[in-house]
């Protein structure tokens, strides 16, 4: 069993917080999350078993997004709430109940870390990373329903440009599954940029059971909602993160022009 001792190893007192921030008070109507943001271990868990190349590669985070969401969050002045542990340690866009939560192979990639894994350390891992990201977010809607603030989520990932030896051809593209307000705009507005190839919920689509964040915080919450996904190859570096942090506050400007001329935030 894990007492207090073994619950100090997992994420020592000096290790950075699972939850990062930016624009608290932000005045905007979007609140971003941001599941994928880092790709931190605890010190306890080594290197999971897996050499640096696989640690920096898209199945340890989402490459360019913290870029990305953190301009993002400061043009448009919205509250972001970002994760910075690996998706390896466990995943904060997976119910925790998913067999991808803490997942055993990624990709083509084993990952000896997780294999034959405890109970009890599997429920640390959730409740030192994944509990006090989704709590945190709980609380900041919480607040906000109660201050009557318009609130819509947008969830903000980035995909890999290859995945299992397949190329995708979308640029961005908008994941979502009951929200019938936001993911239309969004979709009309990116589908205007000329230059983008624009996928409708590809390359992933949103369901209750691969996914946490958008049903458990958008729909369960009546919020409107959606994600967005970019490629990985476009904001790989910080000019790419710059030019896509301006192009999606411009287009989320626009977007929430029109939901105030419909009444509905
Ligand atoms: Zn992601």
């Amino acid at each position: 069993m894990y007492g207090a001792t073994e619950r100090a190893l997992l994420l020592d007192r000096n290790e950075v917080p699972p939850v990062h921030e930016l624009q608290e008070t932000g005045s905007s109507p979007f609140l971003f999350t941001c599941d994928h943001y880092g790709r931190l271990i605890p010190r306890s868990l080594g290197d999971l078993g897996l050499p640096e190349h696989e640690l920096t590669r898209h199945i340890a985070w989402d490459i360019g997004i913290a870029g990305v969401a953190e301009t993002l969050s400061r043009r448009l002045d919205a509250h972001l709430i970002a994760q910075r542990y690996s998706r390896l340690v466990i995943d904060c866009n997976r119910p925790p109940e998913a067999a991808s939560s803490i997942p055993m192979i990624s990709e083509a990639t084993t990952i000896p870390g997780n294999e034959g894994l405890a109970p009890e350390a599997a429920e640390l891992r959730r409740s030192l990373i994944f509990e006090p990201y989704h709590r945190r977010i709980d609380e900041v809607i919480d607040r906000r329903l109660r201050e009557n603030r318009p609130t819509v989520l947008v969830s903000l990932h980035s995909f890999t440009p290859v995945y299992a030896g397949i190329a995708r051809p979308w640029h961005v593209g908008t994941l979502y599954h009951r929200d019938t307000r936001l993911p239309p705009l969004l979709l009309k507005y990116l589908r205007a940029e000329p230059d983008l190839v624009v996928g409708d919920n590809e390359p992933y689509a949103v369901s209750d059971v691969t996914d946490y964040t958008i049903p458990v915080h958008g729909e369960r919450r009546q919020l409107m909602n959606s994600g967005i996904e970019i490629r990985q190859d476009l904001i790989a570096d910080q000019s790419g993160q710059q030019q896509w942090a301006e192009r999606l506050a411009r287009i989320l400007g626009e977007i929430e022009a029109t939901l105030r001329a419909e009444g509905l935030i």
